[in-house]
């Protein structure tokens, strides 16, 4: 696919060029603007791998063949193609940028095969970004006007004079419809680009106004320093917009990856290995000129999972290498929760993860303001783990005074420390959760200890956590699970063999599994001949009360066919059914096969190679088959 691509694209930028590029540029600095890499020894350095998701580092770049490959997920290439995979680039738009990187004029050649261009085709993300500089340029210009006197009072009223909203490149919109359209219209950009970079909107009569207007602008740039987007603030009382504005979704600006300040913040970042999260424009601006310099914001959203990914190949977060990432939040009831939240969902993070509160409730510029710029390094240096804080609030809600409010904290408190990853930070816990709740260690530690027996482990092949009397059918897993029972119950002539064949163990849920067991006790679908005594054998086998009720349930629900089912139908509801299991296997596999030493460890290297490449044959077999065959 990528030799095509390049064959194809070879006829608009020469060849000479292309190869200029990749002899000039650097691969290393390349992968470096959003990877952090170590020395691998030989000359080679390694990292976290962008395109899949890794603990340890399997991502080698070798700076003297100009090369990097993953061990892990076998993605691999040169510069260019990294720019492609990581930036979802083109093969132009890679190439583009690698040139003005390197300084390198690219010369375009007319393709022969269509009609000539007026200019030389630009990749779309080289426009879009080009645009957005202009864009700067212009709302920069507009600061200094008497119509953003609002905006300069702004800034200043929060501490920040003309050399920090020059250093973040501040600007202003101003009050009028299409100026900025004009000025980026005369600059020869276009009307679907200006649409396309979400800097102008058609407006009702159907002319291009400006996004933006009235309103004080900060420019946000992605990991390599480009300005892909705008967050804009509302200045005055008649803006009936909300507080703050940000650029849309767009091809460059993706708002669950986007981080304010990430292009300041990174070096620090991995050289420190920590971050700060803080929750707006401002309060980046006014921690990196305290002296916190690795603080980012969102923009506009919630911090997520891709959030996560960004920073944690920032920070080389490994098993080895712990990175810490810090929140700082209001000590309001929404920024409380957002941290309650940062913790149901990152199990990784969860040991490494700290809140920095202020005591007055104040956001780190509102700090610095009050209390100057050694306030907000105290804040940060003051940070909490995030386990001791959830821990609090969740004690806090209960009344401690009675038997029944200090029994409920404790069982709500014990899901949270059984979630602690690294378990021999779990007895400290235990016992700090015995003190703060006055009772004693044994109670706390058999709440604990039962509900880490409920908790999935860690690994793809753990036990599924305990789940309701009636199975949820809304997982697409639970739907397969469903659909391979209802076809024994249903259809155990047809099913039967294929049905027989699949261990129990792929059956996730336990009320699925109990259903599972019962259909072999009664002798296997195989041997059914179906009907209302086949049903009733396996509810009689069945010891489990919702098993049971399950059986007569599944018995008469429609099978999510058009038509009477066919052994295809069969055939690829089972296959579904092992896909998750086997690719879990696979994962583990690899990151096993990642950890051992191929020279010390030979045998068991190759051992479980050959087990990989079987399974990896299965799936490939399974693939097939839940494709129908295709
Ligand atoms: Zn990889």
């Amino acid at each position: 696919m990528y030799a095509e691509e390049v064959a194809e694209m070879a006829g608009r930028i020469r060849d000479e060029d292309i190869a200029l590029v990749r002899e000039r540029t650097s691969i290393a600095e390349v992968i470096s603007d959003t990877v952090t890499l170590k020395s691998a020894g030989g000359g080679n350095l390694k990292g976290l791998c962008p395109f899949h998701d890794e603990k340890s580092p399997s991502f080698n770049v070798s700076p003297a063949r100009n090369v990097w490959y993953c061990f892990g997920c076998g993605a691999g290439g040169d510069a260019i193609k990294f720019l492609m995979d990581a930036e979802h680039l083109s093969f132009v738009e890679s190439v583009e940028r690698l040139a003005a990187r390197a300084g390198i004029q690219l010369r375009y050649v007319e393709d022969d095969r269509s009609a000539p261009r007026p200019r030389p085709q630009q990749g779309q993300r080289q426009r879009l970004v080009a645009a957005h500089a202009a864009a700067v340029d212009f709302y920069r210009a507009q600061l200094s006007t008497a119509g953003a006197r609002r905006a300069r009072e702004f800034l200043a009223e929060r501490g920040f004079d003309r050399a920090a909203a020059e250093r973040y490149g501040c600007g202003f919109a101003p009050d009028a419809w299409d100026l900025l359209t004009k000025h980026l219209r005369q600059q020869g950009f276009t009307h679907d680009e200006l649409v396309t970079a979400g800097l102008s909107r058609p407006s009702r009569s159907g002319s291009l106004i400006d996004r933006f207007r009235r309103r004080l602008l900060w420019p946000i740039r992605d990991l390599t320093g480009d300005v892909i987007g705008f967050g804009a603030r509302k200045l005055f009382d008649d803006d009936d917009g909300p507080k703050y504005l940000n650029t849309p979704e767009t091809p460059i600006y993706k708002k669950s990856h986007v981080l304010y300040g990430i292009d300041q913040a990174k070096r620090e970042i991995a050289k420190q290995g920590k971050v700060v999260v803080v929750e707006g424009y401002t309060d980046v601006m006014a921690c990196h000129l305290a002296g916190v310099p690795t603080a980012v914001a969102t923009c506009g959203t919630a911090f997520g999972a891709d959030h996560i990914g960004v920073l944690r190949r920032l920070l080389m977060d490994t098993d080895a290498v712990a990175g810490e990432i810090i929140f700082t939040f209001d000590g309001d009831a929404a920024g409380q929760k957002a941290a309650l939240r940062a913790f149901e969902d990152d199990q990784r993070f969860v040991g490494r993860t700290f809140i920095a509160v202020s005591p007055d409730n104040m956001d780190p510029c509102e700090l610095r303001l009050a209390k100057g710029d050694l306030a907000v390094r105290d804040l940060v240096a003051r940070r909490e783990p995030l386990v001791d804080f959830a821990l609090r609030h969740m004690i806090n809600r209960y009344d401690l005074d009675t038997v029944d409010g200090r029994v409920e904290a404790m069982r709500r408190a014990a899901p949270l420390v059984a979630k602690i990853k690294d378990r021999e930070k779990r007895p400290e816990y235990v016992r700090k959760l015995a003190g703060d709740l006055g009772m004693e260690i044994e109670p706390v530690q058999r709440a604990v200890l039962a509900a880490a027996n409920g908790q999935p482990a860690g690994g793809s092949t753990a036990p599924a956590r305990p789940a309701p009397a009636t199975p949820s059918v809304d997982s697409p897993r639970s739907m397969v699970e469903r659909e391979a029972l209802k076809l024994a119950l249903q259809e155990p002539v047809l099913a039967g063999p294929m049905f027989d064949a699949v261990e129990a163990a792929e059956y996730r849920h336990p009320v699925h599994a109990a259903v599972r067991a019962a259909i072999a006790a009664a002798g296997g679908a195989a041997t059914a001949a179906g009907g209302a005594v086949w049903i009733e054998q396996v509810r009689d086998a069945c010891d489990d009360l919702a098993g049971q009720a399950l059986v007569g349930e599944l018995a008469v629900e429609p099978l999510r066919i058009d038509g009477e089912p066919d052994p295809r139908y069969v055939s690829v509801t089972m296959a579904r059914l092992q896909w998750g299991s086997v690719t879990g296997r696979i994962k583990d596999l690899k990151s096993k096969i990642q950890r051992i030493n191929p020279v010390s460890n030979k045998d068991e290297y190759f051992a479980l190679f050959g087990e990989l490449l079987s399974l990896e044959q299965h799936a490939r077999a399974l693939r097939e088959q839940a494709a129908g065959g295709l």
